[in-house]
């Protein structure tokens, strides 16, 4: 009864052993990234004070094939490979000819995509002698996977949580604790960044850019610690092809292909981690009319709104200045529960795609997404992650347009983690709390001003 199937799977045996490098394929190069201090271009000694060779290494490659270490594949294999599911239930409820497809990624450990890179990062730092990492984290996701990859390995993590959600979010912590990691809230005492904005603002809420800047901080003023970033990245949207590649595979085996993509977007880890494999056949020519869409918050509509400028990854002026859309690296968004798409900028790779005219990019309400994660509980049983309820909009609306126009489209989304943490955030819908915010114009604007005078 092929035709009741929702579950494809592959054995362990099929992990596969190579993540796909998308710049090996690029139409055009990216632009290249600038020095905080200098804004010069890089350069990977640039670099190694924060990351080690093979990473470094890997962000500027040009190999369209990148051969993953066996002691990667070995931790993988807890939770590798992730299904790829037909969501019958939800195609029902919707009454839409379109297929829809999902990969879901909660089934980790920590619960996310995140762990594909956490994993990798982990094992390329211990290799190189090193002995304790330094992040940040937004909702929490990264710095469990971090945490959980670092107990993997036996590296010593320290976690910069931002604020608001170290305070909403108090099981994330416990999640890293448990794993063995420390974390302390960002604006925190422990960095100069951080008594710098605490002095000024004893309640500031915190944000993904500060974090940066006091991980980066630490990182480069210890010589047995590294940085470690959860998404934007070329090394990070590398590692999460693995998620794509395992996907071509499945939906094969359904026979099918996809005519649209969907990914939620803070970082742009998720999407291109599962859209990046597939798109190789947009950038080949065999498959031109694929649609790839990122979805994002309306309150940080960083690539339908922002320009595309070089600018500093974070609010310290620490990290490296990239070219990506940008909402302003001062830019401090509302407090909305999905604490993971609250960074003003997006991986530059996402951001080339874009301007290239290959993806798309939508920004949806806080409140829709929460009514369409709860129309995926009741349909499918997955209680999402609030970031990941912005793909689900998104994928509800391209099978309701389906409807309306007759079309039996094929939808393929990443299920990029649950929300069985987020809890509260689902109590604040479900009593009819939960609010949208107005379009944060005057704070885009100011934060806009603040660009860097480069490229
Ligand atoms: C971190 C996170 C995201 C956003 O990060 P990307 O790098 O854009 O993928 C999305 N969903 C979940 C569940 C996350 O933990």
């Amino acid at each position: 009864m092929s035709d009741k199937i929702v579950k494809y799977t592959l054995n362990e045996r099929d992990i596969p052993r190579y993540w796909y490098n998308v710049q090996a394929d690029l139409p055009e190069p990216l632009p290249p990234p600038l020095h905080p201090m200098t804004g010069q271009p890089l350069t990977p000694p640039d670099l190694a004070p924060l990351f080690p060779m093979e990473l470094i290494m890997q962000e500027v490659s040009t190999e369209r094939w990148i051969e993953i270490p066996e002691e990667i594949i070995d931790v993988y294999r807890l939770w590798r490979p992730t299904t790829l599911f037909r969501a019958r239930r939800l195609e029902k409820v919707l009454d839409t000819p379109a297929k829809i497809f999902y990969k879901y990624e909660g089934v980790s450990p920590p619960g996310s995509h995140k762990p594909n890179t956490s994993v990798a990062q982990a094992y390329y730092n211990k290799k190189e002698g090193i002995t304790r990492i330094a992040t940040e984290t937004g909702a929490g996701q990264w710095g469990s996977a971090l945490s959980f990859a670092g107990a993997c390995f036996g590296l010593e993590i320290k976690v910069y949580m931002v604020r608001v959600s170290y305070d909403q979010k108090p099981y994330r912590r416990i999640m890293m604790e448990a794993w063995g990691a420390n974390c302390v809230p960002s604006p925190s005492p422990d960095t100069n960044v951080g008594r710098r904005v605490l002095a000024d603002d004893p309640d500031c809420p915190g944000s993904l850019g500060l974090a940066i800047s006091e991980a980066v901080e630490d990182a480069m003023t210890r010589d047995d610690t590294h940085y470690s970033l959860g998404s934007v990245l070329n090394h990070v949207l590398l590692h999460n092809t693995i998620n794509g590649l395992e996907a071509k595979v499945l939906m094969e085996e359904a026979d099918a292909y996809p005519d649209i993509i969907i990914g939620c977007a803070g970082g742009g880890s998720n999407a291109a981690g599962l859209f990046l494999p597939f798109l190789k056949d947009k950038l080949d020519g065999t498959k031109p009319d694929l649609r790839v869409i990122n979805v994002e918050p309306y309150s940080c509509p960083t690539l339908t709104k922002g320009p595309y400028a070089y600018d500093y990854g974070d609010s310290a002026k620490l990290a490296p200045i990239v070219k990506m859309y940008t909402l302003g690296h001062g830019y401090m968004p509302p407090p909305i529960h999905a604490g993971g798409l609250r960074y003003h900028g997006m991986a530059p790779l996402t951001c080339h795609l874009l301007k290239l005219g290959l993806v798309e990019a939508k920004a949806v309400h806080q409140l829709e997404t929460f009514q369409a994660g709860i129309t995926f509980a009741r349909t499918e049983g997955i209680l999402s992650a609030p970031e990941t309820m912005h793909a689900i909009r998104a994928v509800i609306d391209e099978a309701l347009a389906c409807k309306e126009s007759g079309e039996a489209k094929t939808i393929l989304f990443n299920h990029s983690g649950h929300g069985h943490v987020d809890m509260h955030a689902y109590d604040a819908y479900l009593s009819g709390k939960l609010q949208d915010y107005e379009y944060p114009d005057a704070l885009i604007k100011e934060a806009l001003a603040d660009l860097p005078k480069v490229g």
